[in-house]
C-alpha cells in the first residue's frame, strides 16, 4: 500500500475542491463540517454550514448559544442528537481546555458526540497527528485496491484498515485522509461505474485488473426498514397552528411536531378522537401525505386540516411565520407546514 500515497497526495493537491471548510485548518470550522458530512451530500451541507458559521463563529458562541436557537441552525440536516452534542462538547472545549481542542487522541473521544472518525479528522486536518480516518469512502477505496472480497460490515476489517494504512500515513496526515475520501466521492463512485481512467491509483489497483471493482465492497444485506402509520393532525384556530413537543425517548426526542396520532384515522375517527378531547371542529379536509425514511424506520404520514373553535391548553399555538422563523420542526413534518404555508390552506 506504500506506493499509494506519492500519486495520491499530487492528485489531491492538483484537484482538491475548494470548500467553505477548507479556508481554514481551524478546529471549529473543520469539526462542524464533519460532523453535518455525516448527515449529507457536500453540496447540501454548503448553505447549512455556511450559516452557522455567520451566526456561531466560535465555539464560545456555539457553547452558550440558546438550544431552540441552535436546534432551529440544525433543521433540515437530521439527528439533532448530534447538534445537542456539539453544545455539550463546546462547553466542556470552552471550559476545561480555554475554547482549545484537546489535542490527545484518548481526550478527544471523551467529548460528547465525538467518536474516532471525527477526531482523526480533526486532529490529522488541524494538528498533523497521524491518525487514519476510515468513513464508507476509504473503505471502498482500500478494498478495491486490494481486490478484498471480505464483508466491511464486519467491525474488524475496519480495525485492519485503520491499521494498514496508520503503517503508510504520511507527515501531511490531513492532505492524505482528504485525498483519501475526495478520490471515492469522485472518482472511486459507490453507485456506478468507477473513473478507473482517470484515477491516480490505477497502477496500483487490484480490482482494476481483475474487473471486479462493481463486486465490491460487500456488505451485510441491510434489515428492512419497519412500517409506521401516522395521522397527522394540523389544528387550526384563528390562523395559528397547534403544535407540540415530542417525549424524550424514541425518534425526534424533545423536538416539535404538529400533533399526530399512531395509525391511520379516517375523517370520522379524527372527529371522534377530538371530540373525546372536548375539541369542537369547525371544518375539517384533507391535506398532503408524507413518507419519512429514517434509518431503521418508515413513517406513512396522512394529514387532516382542521379548524377548531377554540384554542386549547395542550398545545402551543402560533402563526406559520412565527413557526417557520422560530421553531426547529423536523423534516419529517416540513411538508405538511409547507402545505399550510405555499398552498395558503388557512
Ligand atoms: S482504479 Fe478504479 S477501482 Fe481502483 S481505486 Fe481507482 S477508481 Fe477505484
Amino acid at each position: 500500500m506504500k506506493e499509494i500515497v506519492e500519486p495520491l497526495l499530487k492528485w489531491y493537491q492538483k484537484n482538491k475542491r475548494t470548500l467553505p471548510w477548507r479556508e481554514k485548518t481551524d478546529f471549529y470550522h473543520v469539526w462542524i463540517s464533519e460532523v453535518m458530512l455525516q448527515q449529507t451530500r457536500i453540496e447540501a451541507v454548503i448553505p447549512y454550514y455556511k450559516r452557522f458559521i455567520h451566526e456561531l463563529p466560535t465555539v464560545f458562541d456555539l457553547a452558550k448559544v440558546d438550544d431552540d436557537r441552535l436546534l432551529k441552525l440544525w433543521e433540515g440536516l437530521g439527528y439533532y442528537n448530534r447538534a445537542r452534542n456539539l453544545k455539550k462538547a463546546a462547553i466542556i472545549i470552552v471550559e476545561k481546555y480555554q475554547g482549545l481542542f484537546p489535542k490527545d487522541m484518548d481526550q478527544a473521544l471523551l467529548l460528547p458526540g465525538i467518536g474516532e472518525y471525527t477526531a482523526s479528522a480533526i486532529l490529522s486536518i488541524c494538528f498533523s497527528k497521524k491518525e487514519v480516518t476510515v468513513d464508507g469512502n476509504v473503505l471502498r477505496v482500500y478494498m478495491r485496491l486490494a481486490n478484498c472480497y471480505d464483508n466491511i460490515d464486519n467491525l474488524s476489517i475496519k480495525k485492519r484498515i485503520r491499521s494498514s494504512l496508520t503503517e503508510i500515513i504520511p507527515i501531511k496526515s490531513g492532505d492524505f485522509n482528504q485525498a483519501f475520501m475526495e478520490l471515492g466521492e469522485v472518482i472511486c463512485l459507490p453507485n456506478g461505474i468507477p473513473k478507473c481512467d482517470i484515477c491516480p491509483l490505477r497502477n496500483q489497483c487490484k480490482s482494476r485488473t481483475a474487473h471486479s471493482f462493481l463486486e465490491i465492497p460487500v456488505r451485510k444485506q441491510k434489515a428492512l426498514k419497519k412500517n409506521q402509520k401516522y395521522t397527522v393532525l394540523l389544528l387550526v384556530y384563528n390562523k395559528k397552528v397547534a403544535l407540540h413537543k415530542r417525549g424524550d425517548v424514541g425518534p425526534l426526542k424533545n423536538l416539535w411536531e404538529f400533533p399526530n396520532l399512531a395509525n391511520k384515522y379516517s375523517k370520522e375517527e379524527v372527529l371522534q378522537y377530538l371530540s373525546d378531547c372536548s375539541m369542537k371542529v369547525e371544518k375539517i379536509e384533507k391535506g398532503v401525505s408524507h413518507t419519512h425514511i429514517f434509518t431503521h424506520l418508515k413513517w406513512e404520514m396522512e394529514s387532516f386540516i382542521v379548524t377548531v373553535t377554540e384554542e386549547n391548553t395542550l398545545y402551543v399555538w402560533e402563526d406559520l411565520e412565527n413557526i417557520i422563523k422560530n421553531y426547529a420542526l423536523p423534516s419529517a413534518f416540513q411538508p405538511f407546514l409547507n402545505d399550510l404555508s405555499k398552498n395558503r390552506r388557512i
